[in-house]
């Protein structure tokens, strides 16, 4: 390592109540001048210019991938703005610069390592690292995460930061999962938020406004295998009646629907000890062949159904860790609403469903449950979550997202952090105005802001 890193290493981690931030970043800004602008301890490459859908171009200058905590210190302490970027997955500028501002994103991909906790019942992970590579580093522990998002493919630290989620009526969201948080602030000092301390409500779901995640620790529970069954609902029109109830059929429930009175598929998920599937008076039949949630589609990609055991990694999402999924020209948007609406929400979006039919590939409905962190859409409620995979066509796809948004108003919809919306947010999370003050406290010269913080959360 270069003499003028070794600084770095000699400043103490400090507690997020009492950061000594100033100090750390002044040594290192003065390192950076006495040695140039060439960081060997890190590696930058060409930015990316897109999301991984395509849709939404990026306007990074350059892209920082230090290669570990020491060289991402130096970095963060020495940039006065920075975006972290996980896998890119999102469909609006959340990870996004400012166009011609000379932002850098920062990448931790080399953050990959896997403690496990003396009990067995906690992991400490890197924030490098997707699902798809913990469970692989996780399999000869025998441990697993209790939920999963539909793509195993996701970084953790994006997918934590926007409150990415599975299904289940009793399942928190992805980042309900985390039982400590650790980041590098703008001073270049890191901090270690843990569940219970004032600050880890506000800090696990953090858009990428407070610093950069470093690692993550995770609640874990024993491997078990899982088994997914795909039914066919054959009385869609009166798929809001049942739809709570649908919800609440197993470990993990989606319900694959085109809103247009066509046959819906019941995606149901579960582990080993759960109870025996009833499917007494629901109206759904296990369908015959693999299917892709996409009707028409090769289900090559997709994991395997039913009820076919297999590892947790393999069922809990819809695609296979070793593939990625044949559409990746789309844009999503989502919708959370409360669960006791679940059926008036339900009956809105089929009301206008023959106005989504030209942008919509698909949608899916799935429940998550509630909890306590301040900008998660699931803050103080359970919620009955409406997803849509619009075709790429980013017009098309704005309009039918719209309509959604106008026929679920009544429903106070909260959107997925990292999907396509247009509402105004301000007034759905009840503690932004905590938000933004632990981001004033956090990060005080704005090194992370960028104009989607600043439009959707941040101002006004
Ligand atoms: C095919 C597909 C399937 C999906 N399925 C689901 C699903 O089932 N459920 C669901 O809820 N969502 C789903 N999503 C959405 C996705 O989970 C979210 O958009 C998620 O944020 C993606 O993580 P990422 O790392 O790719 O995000 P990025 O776009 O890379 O980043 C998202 C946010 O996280 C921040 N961030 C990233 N890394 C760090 C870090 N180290 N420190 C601090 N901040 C960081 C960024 O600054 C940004 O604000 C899906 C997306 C795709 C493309």
């Amino acid at each position: 390592m270069p003499d003028h890193v070794t600084c770095i290493t000699a400043c103490p981690i400090v507690n997020a109540h009492n950061p000594s931030g100033q100090g750390f970043r002044q040594r290192i800004v003065s390192a950076h001048n006495a040695t140039g602008p060439v960081r060997p301890w890190s590696v930058t490459h060409d930015p990316r210019r897109t999301s991984w859908s395509g849709t939404v171009p990026y306007h990074f200058a350059r892209e920082h991938r230090p290669h570990d905590l020491d060289a991402l210190r130096a970095l963060v302490a020495g940039s006065s703005h920075l975006r972290p970027v996980g896998t890119a997955h999102t469909f609006n500028d959340l990870p996004d610069a400012a166009a011609g501002a000379e932002v850098a994103a920062v990448s931790v991909a080399a953050l990959d390592e896997l403690q496990v906790g003396d009990d067995r019942t906690w992991v400490r992970v890197g924030a490098g690292l997707t699902h798809a590579q913990l469970a692989v580093a996780l399999e000869p522990h025998g441990l697993a995460l209790e939920n999963l998002a539909s793509l195993p493919h996701l970084n953790v630290a994006g997918a934590v930061a926007t409150a990415t989620h599975g299904s289940g009526v009793r399942t928190g969201n992805l980042a309900t999962q985390v039982r400590a948080v650790e980041l590098v602030l703008a001073s270049g000092d890191v901090v270690t938020v843990r569940r219970g301390e004032p600050d880890f409500d506000g800090t696990v779901v953090g858009l990428g406004a407070l610093g950069v995640v470093t690692a993550l620790e995770l609640d874990v529970v024993p491997a078990a295998d899982h088994r997914q069954v795909v039914l066919l609902d054959g009385d869609p029109e009166t798929l809001p009646d049942r739809l709570a109830s649908i919800l609440a059929l197993g470990r993990s429930v989606s319900v694959f629907t085109l809103w247009d009175g066509s046959p819906d598929r019941v995606w149901v998920k579960s582990r080993d000890g759960d109870p025996e599937l009833d499917l007494t008076a629901t109206g759904l039949a296990p369908m015959t062949g693999e299917q892709h949630p996409i009707p028409g589609l090769d289900p090559v990609h997709c994991t395997a159904q039913q009820g076919v055991p297999g590892p947790w990694v393999e069922r809990l999402p819809h695609f296979r860790p070793g593939f990625l999924p044949s559409v990746g020209d789309e844009v999503q948007s989502e919708f959370h609403v409360p669960f006791e609406h679940a059926a008036d929400a339900a009956r809105a979006v089929r009301a206008v469903g023959e106005h989504l039919a030209v942008a919509l590939q698909v949608a899916e409905i799935r429940a998550v449950a509630a909890d306590t962190l301040w900008l998660s859409p699931q803050f103080g409620q359970t919620t009955c979550s409406f997803h849509f995979t619009w075709v790429g066509d980013t017009v098309l796809a704005d309009a039918a997202a719209r309509v959604v948004e106008e026929a679920l108003a009544p429903f106070a919809p909260r959107p997925h952090w990292g999907k396509h919306f247009t509402l105004d947010v301000r007034r759905a999370y009840p503690r932004l105005d905590d938000f933004r003050a632990l981001r004033d406290r956090l990060d005080p010269d704005r090194t992370f802001v960028n104009p989607w913080l600043e439009r959707v959360l941040l101002d006004g």
